[in-house]
C-alpha cells in the first residue's frame, strides 16, 4: 500500500465515556441532549461539518448505552455565547437496543405542525453513506500532491465535556483496541482526523487508464439520465435491465468528490446531502453545450457545484482543484455503467448504444460519443429517448398505433406523437420543456415545508446551505411517498439552532392534497406543451390510441388523471417508466448487429439555422422536419480576392440568435480569388438519421466542390463581434430568459441563491 494509500480516510471513531452510575442515572440525565434523531455532545474541538462517525456512548462501568453511526451537522465553537462549545449529530444508523433507549428517554412525541393525518411513516433524512475508501472508487493519482495538510496533532485534538469532570486521552487509530476504561469519567477517542479539504492535480487524469473500445462484443443499451442511468441487454431477443449484484437496477448519475477519493453512482449521491459543492448532478443539461450558451448561463444559477469553462470552451465543472469537462463526467458514468454490466455478464463490454434528450443538439450528440469513447465504449447509436420508450412498447407487436410519449424525469419534461406501423417508428412532432421536470416539483415542496417550519417556530428558515439541502432532500422523498399515500410525515431534527442555541426540528405532515395544490400549476404546463405538440402534428387528442408514460416524475397520479381528461383514456400501465429508455435501447441493439429489422424516422428537435448580420436567425431546417433532411442556400464573397467565407450555424426557436445554441461555424476554404461578389458557393447542409449535421459546399459556376469543414468554437463576444450585435443585447436576451424562468421556480432558487451568493 503506498503511502498516500495508508493515509486515506476512515469514517471516525467516537467513543465517549460518562460518568453517569447506571443506566438509570444516564436516561435521567442525559435526555436534554439527545433528540430523536440526534444528539449534542459538548466539545471544544467539534469535527468539521459533514464528518462521519462510528460513535459509542459508554458510561461509567464500561456498559455501552448508545451505538451508531452519525454524520456531524452543525458545530458551534468555543467563543460562541449562544452555548457551550460542540457539535450536533445526526443519527444515520442506531443499533436496537440504542433505539429503544432514546425512545424511553424521549418518552411521548412532541405534537405536529400540520394538521394530524392518521398515522404515517416518518421520514428522517437517510443519508446513503459512502464506505471509508469504498472498492469501486476511482483511485486518482495524487502521487505529485502529497497532502500539505499538517498532521493531526499527537496530543488530544478533540475533548468532550458534559459538565463533568473531564479527561482527555490521546488520538488513537480505528484499528487499536478501544482503551483500556478508565477511572476519571469522560473520555474520548477520535480515532483518525478529520478529512481534508478535496484536493485533486489540476491535470484531467480521469478515465485516462481506460483501454479504448475494440468494437467487438456484445451491445449493452444505457438510459444515460439526468438523476439515474439504467442498462439492459438483449437476450434471446428479449431485453432485460441489467441489475448490479447489490440489487439495484440504476445507477445514480452522480460524480462526487469525497476525501481525495472520487466516487460514481450509489457511492457519490450520499455526497450530495454531505457534500454538495463537490457534487455533481444533472451534468446531462450542460454537456456540450458552450460555456457562454444561454442555457448553461441559467443552469449555472441553480447548481451547488461550480460551473466554468473548460479547455474547449465548453462548460466543465470545478471539483477539488481540477476542471472536469462534462464528457468526462458523463464519461464517469457510463463508465460505472459498462463495469456494473460486465460484472454481471461475466464478459468485457465496449459497444454501447446511449439514448439522449430528443431536444439534443448536434454537439450535445457528438459529446455523448466522445463520453463514450472515454470510458471505452462505442457508442454505436445516440438514440433518442421517446424513440426508445416507444420501442419498449411497441417492437415486435405488430402494431398500428399513433401513441404519445410522455416523459417527466428529474430536470427535463419531453412530448413525442410517434406513428407505430409494425417496425417503423415514424416520429411526428416532438416538444416539451428543457426546464420543468421532478427538481421543480421538489421545490414546491421545499417552499411548502419551510412555510411550516417558520409557522410552527415563529421565525423564518435562516439555516446553511447543508439544512438546505436536507429540506430538499426530504422533499424529493415526501414528492415519491405521496405517490403511493394519501399522507406523510417528515421529520428532520436539528435542522437550525434558535438564537438560544437550542436546536429547531422540522416536523409536519403533508397530504397529498396539500402537494397537488403545490404541483398543480407545474402538471398543467406539461400539458399545456403535450397540446403544443398535437397541434404541431395536426392531430386532435382523440387521435392518440395510447400514452406511454416514462420518467420517475410520471408515477404522481395528478399527471396520470389531468392525461386522462385530456385524452379520455387511462395512459398505457404496461412499460416500466424507469425501465423503458433503456429496454428500447437494448432492443435497437439487435438492429445495430442485424438480427432485428426497424425502420427509425426521427424529426429535426430544434430549428437549424444561420446567423444573419444584425444578430437575425435565418431558418433553414425547421423544427419537426422528418429526417434525414437536407437543406441549400447560396452566399457569395464580401470582399476582393476573398478566398475564406464563414457562416455561422445556431439551433432554437427564437427570432435572433441571442436567444438560440451556436452550434458551430461553417469555413468555407480554397474560394477562387475574384472581385467582391463575383465567387459564390452554393452551400448544402444536411442532418442525417440521427441529427449530426454535415455541410458540403460547391461553388456556383463552376461546380467545383470546394472545402467546407464546420468546428470553430466561439466566445459569446466573438460570436456577438462577428455578428455585429452588442454584448449588451445579446445579455439582455439571456437575462429576460433567465428571469422567465426564475419567476416559473418559484422562491426556492432565490433562497439558494442568496445562500450561495451566486
Ligand atoms: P428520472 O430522471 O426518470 O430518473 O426521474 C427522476 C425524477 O422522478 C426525480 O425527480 C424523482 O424524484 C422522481 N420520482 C421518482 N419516483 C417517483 C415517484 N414514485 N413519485 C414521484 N416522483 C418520483
Amino acid at each position: 500500500m503506498s503511502e498516500n494509500r495508508a493515509k486515506e480516510r476512515k469514517r471516525v471513531g467516537l467513543l465517549v465515556k460518562l460518568a453517569h452510575k447506571g443506566v438509570e442515572e444516564f436516561a435521567q440525565k442525559y435526555a436534554t441532549n439527545l433528540s430523536e434523531g440526534g444528539m449534542f455532545i459538548r466539545t471544544r474541538e467539534p469535527k468539521p461539518r459533514g464528518t462521519e462517525l462510528n460513535f459509542k456512548v459508554e458510561i461509567a462501568d464500561g456498559q455501552r448505552v448508545l451505538q451508531g453511526i452519525a454524520v456531524v451537522r452543525w458545530t458551534r465553537a468555543a467563543n460562541d455565547l449562544a452555548g457551550p462549545p460542540g457539535m450536533g449529530l445526526e443519527f444515520l444508523q442506531l443499533d436496537d437496543a440504542s433505539r429503544a433507549l432514546v425512545d424511553r428517554m424521549l418518552g411521548p412525541r412532541a405534537p405536529a405542525v400540520a394538521p394530524v393525518v392518521p398515522v404515517v411513516p416518518v421520514v428522517d433524512i437517510e443519508v446513503e453513506v459512502a464506505p471509508a475508501a469504498p472498492d469501486n472508487a476511482v483511485d486518482l493519482d495524487l502521487s505529485a500532491l502529497v497532502d500539505a495538510t499538517p498532521a493531526p496533532p499527537e496530543e488530544s485534538p478533540f475533548d468532550v465535556d458534559l459538565g463533568e469532570p473531564e479527561t482527555v486521552l490521546p488520538e488513537v487509530r480505528s484499528e487499536a483496541p478501544p482503551a483500556p476504561p478508565q477511572e476519571t469519567p469522560v473520555v474520548l477517542e477520535a480515532t483518525v482526523a478529520p478529512p481534508p479539504p478535496p484536493r485533486l492535480s489540476g491535470e484531467p487524469v480521469f478515465l485516462r487508464d481506460v483501454k479504448p473500445s475494440d468494437g467487438t462484443g456484445p451491445i449493452i443499451g444505457i438510459d444515460l439520465g439526468t438523476t439515474n442511468s439504467a442498462c439492459a441487454v438483449l437476450v434471446n431477443g428479449r431485453p432485460q435491465i441489467l441489475r448490479s449484484r447489490d440489487g439495484h437496477n440504476t445507477i445514480p448519475s452522480v460524480v462526487s468528490l469525497s476525501r481525495d477519493k472520487l466516487l460514481v453512482g450509489h457511492r457519490a449521491k450520499g455526497q450530495l446531502v454531505l457534500n454538495p459543492t463537490q457534487s455533481i448532478i444533472g451534468a446531462k443539461r450542460l454537456v456540450g453545450r458552450d460555456f457562454d450558451s444561454p442555457t448553461v448561463r441559467e443552469v449555472k444559477e441553480r447548481v451547488h457545484f461550480e460551473v466554468v469553462e473548460d479547455a474547449a470552451r465548453r462548460a466543465g465543472v470545478k471539483l477539488g482543484e481540477a476542471v472536469l469537462s462534462l464528457e468526462e463526467v458523463q464519461g464517469l458514468v457510463l463508465k460505472e455503467c459498462r463495469e456494473m454490466a460486465e460484472q454481471v455478464l461475466g464478459v468485457p463490454v465496449s459497444r454501447a448504444v446511449v439514448t439522449c434528450p430528443a431536444y439534443y443538439s448536434e454537439p450535445q450528440r457528438e459529446a455523448v460519443r466522445r463520453a463514450g469513447a472515454m470510458a471505452g465504449l462505442k457508442v454505436e447509436r445516440v438514440l433518442n429517448e421517446p424513440t426508445a420508450a416507444a420501442l419498449a412498447f411497441g417492437m415486435n407487436r405488430e402494431l398500428v398505433k399513433t401513441v404519445l410519449v410522455y416523459d417527466l424525469g428529474g430536470g427535463t419534461f419531453d412530448a413525442t406523437l410517434l406513428k407505430l406501423e409494425g417496425n417503423v417508428f415514424e416520429v411526428l412532432a416532438t416538444g416539451g420543456d428543457v426546464f420543468l421536470g421532478g427538481v421543480d416539483f421538489d421545490n414546491q415542496l421545499v417552499d411548502l415545508l419551510l412555510e411550516r417550519f417558520a409557522q410552527w417556530h415563529k421565525r423564518p428558515f435562516s439555516g446553511d446551505r447543508v439544512a438546505l439541502s436536507r429540506v430538499a432532500e426530504a422533499a424529493e422523498k415526501l414528492k415519491m411517498s405521496l405517490s403511493e399515500m394519501a399522507s406523510f410525515e417528515v421529520h428532520l431534527p436539528m435542522l437550525e439552532l434558535d438564537a438560544g442555541g437550542r436546536p429547531l426540528d422540522l416536523r409536519t405532515t403533508v397530504t397529498r392534497a396539500e402537494e397537488e395544490a403545490a404541483c398543480a400549476e407545474l402538471v398543467d404546463r406539461t400539458i399545456a406543451a403535450v397540446q403544443d405538440v398535437l397541434l404541431d402534428a395536426k392531430l386532435k387528442a382523440s387521435a392518440v390510441d395510447d400514452i406511454v408514460l416514462v420518467g420517475g416524475m410520471s408515477r404522481m397520479p395528478l399527471v396520470r388523471e389531468k392525461l386522462k381528461a385530456l385524452f379520455k383514456k387511462p395512459p398505457h400501465a404496461s412499460v416500466n417508466a424507469d425501465e423503458a429508455v433503456a429496454l428500447g435501447a437494448a432492443l435497437y441493439t439487435g438492429t445495430v448487429d442485424k438480427v432485428s429489422s426497424l425502420v427509425l424516422i426521427d424529426v429535426v428537435p430544434m430549428t437549424l439555422g444561420v446567423g444573419r448580420p444584425g444578430g437575425g436567425f435565418h431558418r433553414l431546417i425547421e423544427r419537426n422536419t422528418p429526417l434525414p433532411a437536407t437543406k441549400s442556400f447560396g452566399i457569395s464573397t464580401q470582399q476582393h480576392e476573398q478566398t475564406e467565407l464563414e457562416v455561422l450555424i445556431f439551433q432554437g426557436e427564437d427570432a435572433n440568435v441571442a436567444g438560440n445554441e451556436f452550434v458551430g461555424a461553417i469555413t468555407i476554404s480554397d474560394l477562387p480569388k475574384g472581385p467582391a461578389g463575383s465567387v459564390q458557393v452554393a452551400v448544402t447542409v444536411s442532418l442525417d438519421a440521427e441529427c449530426v449535421v454535415r455541410v458540403e459546399a460547391r461553388e456556383f459556376r463552376t461546380r467545383r466542390e470546394v472545402k467546407a469543414t464546420m468546428a470553430t468554437r466561439y466566445t459569446n463576444e466573438e460570436l456577438a463581434q462577428k455578428l455585429g450585435i452588442s454584448q449588451a443585447k445579446r445579455d439582455e436576451a439571456q437575462r429576460a430568459r433567465g428571469a422567465e424562468l426564475e419567476k416559473r421556480a418559484g422562491g426556492f432558487w432565490g433562497k439558494l441563491k442568496s445562500l450561495f451568493r451566486r
